[in-house]
């Protein structure tokens, strides 16, 4: 049986990707800070650990006959969407470097033969909305937005060069903004699919909601069924250096909000205010991961659909205490 090692498992991409290794037939060891907030996890075997401390990267890494796993996915991190991101700025340098140096250095020098790395599009510069798409090697010479772009860009050359050094084989994905059910939708880390379900969900039929920005940045956000087959298909492929892993269904802010409203069957009035909003847009070829015959299946609305349903049963939920 393969054995796969998933940090962050009690995460939101994690979680859903513990459950797709299954289904693949992996026995699967799921490590993380904290359990899974929303679902029982389907790991063989789950680990609390700090992966800050390299001893406990060794732990995770090690099976119990000595060995280590056939394959290492590395998703832990000190992330959340922009209003975490902005003001927790040393924390996700400080914390996510330790993670990724240490993992990175542990996992090659154990042996491990194949190691993803999950990276971000916010290794990227800030764009307009009409230019045309930037590939992989246009994020060199770098100008991230923000400091969890520079720290997910130096991991990349962290994890690449270990890779080199020992041997290891190493994918890289940088993942778009990933939405979908059991991942955090309150609390100051849900990002904002997430967030604006939840404001719908809660506000009254014809009431208002507040949404940062003008609601004219420009994203595309990905359903967490596809942006984890894509991870499988990407880690399985021989495709070197970092992939762009996305869809292709460019839309506003104010469209991904017009989309929660006309789900929820509500009549609701959105009004804009100051906050952090990030980049102005977003516009990235998509070319590489296409070429493993990769594509969303799951569109805009229906993910939204599914997302929107979650929330809403975990608000009626929070407020039955
Ligand atoms: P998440 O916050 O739901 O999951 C990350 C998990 O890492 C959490 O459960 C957290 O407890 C764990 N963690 C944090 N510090 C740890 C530590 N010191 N030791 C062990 N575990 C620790 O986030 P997610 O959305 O599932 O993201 C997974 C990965 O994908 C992250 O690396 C993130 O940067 C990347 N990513 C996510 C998105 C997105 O849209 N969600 C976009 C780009 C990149």
């Amino acid at each position: 049986m393969t054995t796969a090692l998933v940090c962050g498992a009690g995460g939101f991409i994690g979680g859903h990707l513990v459950k797709k290794l299954k289904r693949e037939g992996y026995w699967v060891r799921g490590v993380d800070l904290k359990p899974h907030e929303f679902a029982p996890s389907q790991a063989d075997e789950f680990l609390l650990l700090d992966l800050r401390d390299p001893q406990n990267c060794r732990q995770a890494l090690t099976l119990q006959n000595g060995g280590t796993f056939d394959e290492v996915y590395q998703l832990a991190a000190d992330m959340g969407g922009m209003g975490f991101i902005s003001v927790a700025e040393c924390e996700v340098l400080h914390n996510n470097a330790l993670i990724n140096l240490h993992m990175a250095h542990t996992a090659a020098e154990m042996g491990v033969p194949r190691y993803f790395f999950s990276s971000s599009v916010c290794v990227y510069r800030d764009m307009q909305p009409d230019e045309p798409p930037l590939a992989e090697e246009d994020a060199i010479p770098a100008n991230p937005d923000n400091e969890y772009g520079w720290e997910k860009l130096y991991a990349e050359r962290v994890t690449m060069a270990y890779g080199r050094r020992y041997g290891m084989t190493v994918r890289i994905a940088r993942f778009e903004n990933c939405y979908g059910p059991e991942g955090a939708w309150t609390g100051g880390r849900e990002k904002a699919p997430a967030a604006i379900c939840r404001k719908v969900a809660e506000v009254e039929d014809g009431g208002a909601i507040p949404v940062w920005g003008d609601g004219t940045a420009m994203r595309v956000f990905t359903y967490v069924d596809d942006l984890v087959d894509g991870i499988y298909r990407l880690m399985h492929s021989d495709l070197e250096g970092p992939v762009n892993l996305g869809g292709e269904e460019r839309v506003t802010v104010a469209e991904l909000v017009q989309t929660v409203i006309e789900v929820s069957g509500k009549r609701i009035k959105v009004q804009y205010v100051p906050g952090p909003v990030g980049v102005q847009a977003r516009n990235f070829s998509k070319a590489r991961i296409q070429s493993l015959g990769w594509e969303p299946k799951v569109s805009l609305r229906e993910g939204i659909a599914r997302t929107y349903r979650w929330i809403e049963a975990q608000v009626r939920q929070s407020r039955r205490g």
